[in-house]
């Protein structure tokens, strides 16, 4: 397996459908608790932890608009779904001790602070756990996109995508026993081969600021992914 770089700041991308765990719909404590000691793990190796989180266990503009719903209040519907879900994290990760800001990308000054480039930087430089809320605040993205921007403009060193599998394959290995797992690919293997790991739109913003992006199973703990001992694929550009 690849050896991976020391890093100092991370973009962890928590999807919605994370917190679930095995129900259905919605928010399972017990497993937001389980992510949120996975999250301390990281911070207490001395690593800087910036968060985006995703809102698909509450709501997906895409399939509520495919309902009849119109594309952009769809999405703006998923993006409040994202609050509700850092708002939980940020209240499993407090009561772990740390401490957190949840920022929206779509002002909400009541529940959560606006997003100030630079106020984001200086909470993570004060130790401070910054959970990205509302996505990119715009319709017609993903918040998979929103992660990758937030890892661009934060100056993070890797973004992480945990999933159901551990790492990228040739195919959905769920269905196809043939599908290969790859240790590392570039960007562009990623587009080319149109592999299903993140939307085109992520994966070109990710290669133009050459963020690396690990991906990695969400059932191993973050800080093995890190010190190398799970299993991950980790996108770059071929040095
Ligand atoms: N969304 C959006 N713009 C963004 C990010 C998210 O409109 O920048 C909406 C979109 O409708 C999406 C929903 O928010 O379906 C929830 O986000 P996503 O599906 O990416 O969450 P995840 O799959 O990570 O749970």
């Amino acid at each position: 397996p690849t050896t991976l770089p020391k890093f100092r700041r991370i973009l962890l991308k928590v999807s919605g459908e994370a917190l679930m765990g095995s129900q259905a719909y919605g928010l399972d404590m017990p497993t937001v608790d389980r992510i949120a000691a996975d999250i301390k793990g990281v911070y207490d190796l001395g690593i800087e932890v910036c968060l985006v989180i995703g809102g698909g266990n509450i709501f997906r503009g895409l399939s509520v608009a495919a309902r009849g719903m119109e594309r952009a209040t769809a999405d703006y519907m998923g993006m409040l779904a994202t609050v509700m879900n850092g708002l939980a994290l940020q209240n499993s990760l407090e009561r772990m001790g740390l401490q957190t800001r949840v920022i929206s990308a779509i002002p909400m000054t009541s529940v959560a602070e606006p997003y100030i480039r630079r106020r984001a930087i200086r909470h993570m430089e004060k130790g401070r756990v910054v959970i990205f809320a509302a996505g990119t605040g715009n319709p017609f993205f993903t918040t998979d996109t929103a992660a990758t921007l937030r890892a661009a403009e934060m100056g993070c060193d890797a973004m992480l995508k945990g999933t159901q599998v551990d790492g990228v394959y040739s195919a959905d290995p769920k269905r196809d026993p043939k599908a290969v797992r790859f240790d590392e690919l570039t960007y562009h293997d990623v587009l080319s081969l149109d592999l299903k790991v993140m939307d085109a739109s992520a994966i070109a913003l990710a290669r133009e600021n050459r963020i690396p992006i690990l991906v990695f199973s969400l059932s191993e703990p973050v800080v093995s992914v890190l010190r190398g001992e799970a299993k991950s694929t980790i996108i770059r550009e071929r040095e």
